[in-house]
């Protein structure tokens, strides 16, 4: 800022220098004269004309040439001249003209030396005077929210360009039909509904959808994020939120979007580390708000979260936020319209097609999607090239899940060969058992921190997972070192987040799922979780040692079966391991055809865990 107000300052004094010598220069003469030397010229007949202005004589010569002289400023020219001893004669054959001071040029010289400076001045204070009032008015509209109206936005988004999310979009439509046509509800004594919570994981939508609403219904439409409320003075979050009530009233009818409301909206009394207070005052002024609304306020909120779960109860009340919207992740119709979305604006190629690309990422989210989209492009660019392929597509849905691609690192052969036959287990696992997803792509080309990657996929989308679903999981997670363990007599560091996952998997089957056989069905633990990050700090123990001895025991027990399994599978499929491998150090990377090639002689038998 500071650094543009010099720039300023340094443009606005080369443009006044820039005036002044503009006006001040007049051609340069070629030579001046003295009076004497005038009065010489004039006797002996050499001079034509001279002009008078002000002081300054212009002087041509009858051979063409000038020059310029001044005269003495209280006397008249002729009276200089006489003075200095000019004959009137030669005197007479000189043409005299007198010119006006030129009134530009004459103000100008008054103005500019006395004015500009004081405007500079002027301009200063004003500048400072300035910047000190909207520092004291920034200290003195604390308490007013910065709630922002949306409409005025150049690109108005439309339920069209949401893909999926019927129920949301269905939901949405009927409640701005509430405000469109309150009449009609009221009548039939309905009351009009205060608020509606959109629920979903992040970049499901939620704020793109509250942007869509904006540009949909017609209706003023205020937007605010809860962190906004929420500042470092106490009070202020509890009269912003005031603020932002008020607004939306005053311009009934309306909507009122709240985004992110699990900033404010927590579980009072949950607070961890400071500040929660003052987070607590301001929900109780949202829930103070919205039990004002009269039976026709015709105000509705909407607010958006991916925390329902710690989100205090009160909010949840009936009269409060009583219409709940689950924004799910997308299945793989919603993943094609979504890809489609944000192709628009990109040049694909002719045969693309994006089912495949749906197919293959399953558990995105919408926003990884056009992260999906946008990397792709990236991609083709940077190779440049016109339009993007299928196989920038497929590329880049490893770059989003994974990282990007370590091409360049160096590996030795040792390494290579270590990483090969380990995803090598892994594939052949899930080759062979049964309640595995089938295996669609194996690389040794390390990505992200992971070295290698095999990646399975259903075959159709599914919500329920079962234990032998489980089991063969693990299995294949135990794959990966159980190869190594086969083949180079010890396993490496480059199974630790495999083992790491397989632990988790299994703690989660006893103690959570309620699948073990010896626990029963039952979940064991009270899982806390941290509350500004969703991640799990602690689990309370609600169970005894003798308990807890006995969840290990199952967990190491499920752990013991999957790898077992594991090593009878690969000792005696040992020929299919050696050939996958050998394939995948050639070609580095496997996709699901070349994969099936290579396993299709040795006619695998599925088996069961
Ligand atoms: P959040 O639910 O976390 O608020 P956003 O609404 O900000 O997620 O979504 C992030 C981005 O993901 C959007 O800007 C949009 O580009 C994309 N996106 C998410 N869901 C969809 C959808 N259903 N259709 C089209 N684009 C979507
Ligand atoms: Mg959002
Ligand atoms: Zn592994």
């Amino acid at each position: 800022m500071l650094y543009k107000n010099i720039l300023w300052g340094i443009f606005t004094l080369f443009l006044i220098s820039l005036a002044f010598s503009v006006l001040f220069s007049d051609q340069p003469a070629p030579q001046t004269f003295t009076l004497n030397q005038l009065v010489s010229k004039i006797n002996s007949g050499e001079v034509g004309k001279i002009t008078v202005q002000e002081n300054d004589l212009s002087i041509e010569l009858k051979n063409g040439e000038k020059a310029s002289a001044k005269k003495e400023s209280e006397t008249g020219l002729s009276q200089t001249l006489y003075n200095y001893g000019v004959k009137p004669a030669a005197l007479d054959t000189v043409t005299l003209e007198i010119k006006d001071s030129s009134g530009l040029k004459f103000w100008a010289s008054i103005l500019i030396p006395t004015v500009v400076p004081l405007l500079i001045i002027v301009g200063i204070f004003w500048f400072i005077s300035k910047q000190a009032k909207s520092g004291t008015n920034q200290a003195f509209s604390f308490g007013k929210s910065s709630v922002k109206l949306f409409g005025s936005f150049k690109d108005r988004i439309t339920f069209k360009d949401v893909a999926g999310l019927k129920e949301a979009k269905q939901e949405l439509e009927e409640v701005v039909d509430f405000l469109k046509n309150p009449k009609k509800f009221l009548e039939m004594g309905a009351r009009i509904p205060r608020g509606l919570l959109l629920m979903g994981a992040p970049g499901t939508g939620k704020t793109l959808l509250a942007r869509a609403i904006a540009g949909e219904s017609g209706v003023p439409f205020f937007y605010i994020s809860a962190s906004e409320f929420v500042e470092m003075f106490v009070g202020v979050g509890a009269s912003r939120t005031r603020d932002a009530f008020a607004t939306a009233k005053r311009a009934a009818p309306s909507i009122l979007f709240i985004d992110e409301i699990d900033a404010v909206g927590r579980e009072r009394g949950a607070g961890v580390g400071g500040g929660h207070d003052e987070r607590e005052q301001t929900l109780n002024q949202i829930l103070t708000e919205m039990d004002g609304f009269d039976r026709d306020t015709k105000v509705i909120v909407i607010a958006a979260t991916n925390r329902p779960d710690i989100l205090d109860r009160a909010l949840l009340r009936p009269g409060r936020f009583d219409r709940r919207v689950v924004l799910d992740l997308p299945d793989i119709n919603d993943r094609e319209a979504i890809l489609k979305i944000h192709s628009k604006d990109k040049p694909l190629e002719k045969n693309i097609d994006l089912k495949k690309v749906a197919v293959r990422t399953p558990g995105f989210s919408g926003a990884d999607l056009a992260n999906l989209m946008n990397e792709s492009a990236i991609l083709a660019a940077r190779n440049n090239k016109k339009i993007i392929s299928q196989n920038d597509l497929f590329s880049s849905i490893e770059k989003v899940m994974l990282g990007p691609e370590k091409k360049s690192r160096v590996i030795n052969p040792k390494e290579k060969q270590i990483t090969a036959y380990h995803e090598a287990g892994h594939a052949l696992l899930a080759a062979s058992l049964k309640n595995s997803d089938p295996v669609h792509k194996i690389s040794i080309i390390g990505r992200g921190r992971a070295g290698g990657y095999t990646m399975k996929l259903p075959l159709e989308e599914m919500h329920l997972k079962t234990k032998s679903q489980f089991l063969a999981d693990l299995t294949v997670l135990m794959g990966g070192h159980v190869a190594e363990k086969e083949i180079f007599g010890e396993m490496s560091t480059g199974a630790s987040s495999d083992i790491k996952e397989a632990t988790k998997m299994a703690r989660a089957i006893v103690t959570q799922y309620g699948m073990s056989e010896k626990m029963g069905a039952m979940t064991f633990g009270d899982t806390q979780e941290l509350i500004f990050l969703g991640k799990e700090i602690s689990t309370e123990r609600d169970y005894s040692e003798k308990v807890a001895a006995k969840i290990d025991a199952e967990v190491r027990n499920f752990i013991d079966i999957a790898t077992k399994t594991a090593e009878k599978l690969i000792s005696s499929r040992k020929k299919v391991l050696g050939a996958i491998a050998k394939a995948l150090l050639e070609k580095e990377t496997l996709e699901q055809e070349d994969f099936n090639e290579i396993i299709r002689p040795f006619k695998l038998k599925q088996v069961v865990v």
